[in-house]
């Protein structure tokens, strides 16, 4: 079990994606699943700020978790969400759904079932601190604002970013922290073969490489 976390548009999705290939591990966006409840609050008319409104609408929807081509792929109520979870009413809302606390509960308690059906890389915000504090292989990958900002303009998203930085780490319920064993990149100024390679080297002192004979 990798754990990949880091601020919104810091690089850490592709990293985690290309370092998954890398290793035959499967992916796991765990910030996909909270921006899918972001969506279903907004397809339900419901604000992000009525947390039993969103709650009471959770446990009534029927989600099902699965791994196809190695990546986590999710249905809510019978609709796969994906091609919503970057739209602009999702990126204005999920940090206030996120900071829901029974939300969270729900949320990493389906994370960490997903370690009995293969072995993962999981990228979010508190994957090394929370989700799995055990995990001997944990990275914080950072950017500077101004790079951030240039790589979600990139993408043609709009994403206040600084906005959903504060609201992440200010949250009462397990806030954005870097793991106090967690191996920090600042990705600011590497390209993201740059950024693999250093979590494949840190990966290799570790052994981790030579137990799985990738050396
Ligand atoms: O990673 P991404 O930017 O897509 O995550 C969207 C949002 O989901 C974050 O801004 C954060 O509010 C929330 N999130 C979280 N915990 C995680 C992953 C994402 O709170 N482990």
């Amino acid at each position: 079990m990798i754990a990949i976390d880091g601020p919104a548009a810091s690089g850490k999705s592709t990293v985690a994606r290309k370092l998954a290939k890398r290793l035959g591990f499967s992916y796991v966006n765990s910030g996909a699943l909270y921006r899918g409840i972001a969506w279903l609050a907004g397809e339900h008319h419901i604000g992000p700020n009525d947390a039993s409104a969103v709650c009471g609408q959770m446990r009534k929807s029927v989600f099902k978790f699965d791994l196809q081509s190695k990546e986590l792929v999710f249905s809510i109520d019978g609709i796969n969400p994906e091609a919503h979870l970057r739209n602009e009413q999702v990126n204005q809302t999920v940090s206030s759904i996120s900071a829901i606390a029974e939300v969270r509960e729900f949320l990493v308690a389906h994370l960490r079932t997903f370690l009995s059906w293969d072995d993962l890389v999981m990228e979010g915000r508190d994957i090394g601190s929370i989700v799995f504090p055990d995990t001997l292989y944990k990275f914080y990958i950072d950017a500077s604002l101004e790079v951030r900002a240039q790589r979600r303009a990139f993408q043609g998203q709009r994403d206040d970013l600084f906005y959903r930085d504060r609201a992440d780490s200010s949250r009462r319920s397990s806030p954005l922290t870097i793991a106090e064993d967690a191996h920090v990149i600042d990705s600011s100024s590497l390209t993201i073969d740059g950024v693999v390679g250093e979590i494949v080297g840190r990966l290799k002192m570790k052994g981790l490489l030579t137990a799985l004979r990738l050396d």
